[in-house]
């Protein structure tokens, strides 16, 4: 299944309770679901990138912090309709050397053993194969925001 039609609130509900004991006890997560357009693809490979951005959320949040995690519509410069999934946290942030790396292959900051640094570029992988991207603003000791953009093809259904 994977260019089927599904809604991204319906894979962020079922995927929340897979990261929650990697996140309860120190992160407070707060799920904003909006009205969204239909999307096509995996709703198994946005699982996987959304547990990719929670964990490495959670791990940025050294003692306690917050996730904001909203789906929106988008309406970009071309009039062409995408929906929007934010996941926004309140840790450490990426240094503006580190931020144009982070998409690359085995690129990680965390100590041996604890990461691959492969999370974010298979994440944007999965994002590109149903036609979407990955977007991030991030600011040090303040947080980042990752934007996951899937376009909304109504006429390919
Ligand atoms: P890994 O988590 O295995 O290091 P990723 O590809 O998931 O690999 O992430 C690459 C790097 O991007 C991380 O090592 C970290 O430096 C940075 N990063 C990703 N997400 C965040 C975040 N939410 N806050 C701060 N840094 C992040
Ligand atoms: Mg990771």
């Amino acid at each position: 299944k994977t260019n089927d039609p599904f809604c991204v609130n319906q894979t962020i509900n079922d995927t929340l309770p897979l990261v929650n004991p990697e996140l309860k006890h120190h992160v407070k997560v707060n799920v904003s679901l909006n009205e969204v357009p239909t999307v096509l693809g995996s709703s198994r490979k946005l699982s996987q990138v959304l547990i990719n951005l929670l964990v490495n959320a959670g791990q940025a949040i050294h003692s306690h912090g917050e996730i904001n995690l909203s789906t929106d519509c988008h309406i970009d410069a071309d009039g062409r309709k995408w929906v929007v999934i934010t996941v926004a946290d309140n840790g450490c942030g990426i240094s503006q050397h580190a931020v144009d790396k982070i998409f690359q292959p085995f690129f990680t900051t965390k100590p041996v053993g604890q990461g691959t640094g492969l999370g974010l570029y298979i994440s944007l992988a999965i994002m590109k194969s149903m036609g979407g991207d990955i977007q991030v603003v991030s600011r040090m000791n303040q947080g980042t925001t990752f934007s996951l953009f899937l376009p909304d093809e109504p006429s390919r259904l």
